[in-house]
């Protein structure tokens, strides 16, 4: 069963193959100036994606990229281009009727949520030190992380 996105003007479709189950949110600086707030993301296979539409992309660091609608401006996905998870896309759960039927599982850069809002629930919190132990190419890019 697959599942039809759209952004805002309806110039860029999205349709999905996999279930989109999980909703990854991010707090890190990068995140948080593309977004305007708080990042979230669904990983769906590249295999399992198709896309029509003005999509325009941005090399945001050296293992990723960011895309939008061209029309709109609408967020599409954050999408790694190297590394072991090249390919994959995390979709925006707002292109998607009720988040694809997602639910939000994980908040990342849990520690670096501004003071003036937070996400309710019992998801799992990851630190930025816990999230950079394990996935060392974000830590070595110099625009992740502190840009104060
Ligand atoms: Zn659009
Ligand atoms: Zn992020």
């Amino acid at each position: 069963m697959s599942v039809t996105g759209r952004c805002l003007c309806g110039a860029v479709r999205i349709v999905v193959d996999a279930p989109m189950a999980e909703i990854s949110a991010c707090h890190c600086d990068m995140c948080r100036r593309w977004s305007g707030s708080v990042q979230m993301g669904m990983e769906v296979p590249e295999a399992s994606v198709s896309v029509s539409g003005p999509v325009k992309t941005y090399r945001s660091s050296h293992f990723a990229e960011r895309a939008w609608c061209d029309t709109c401006g609408s967020a599409l996905w954050l999408r790694d281009v190297e590394g072991r998870n090249a390919g994959v896309f995390e979709l925006v759960p707002g292109l998607f009727d009720n988040a694809g039927g997602a639910r939000l599982t994980r908040e990342v850069y849990a520690d670096r949520c501004p003071d003036g809002y937070a996400l309710a629930g019992d998801h799992e919190r990851i630190s930025r030190a816990e999230y950079e132990a394990v996935n060392a190419h974000v830590a070595a890019d110099p625009r992740e992380g502190d840009m104060q």
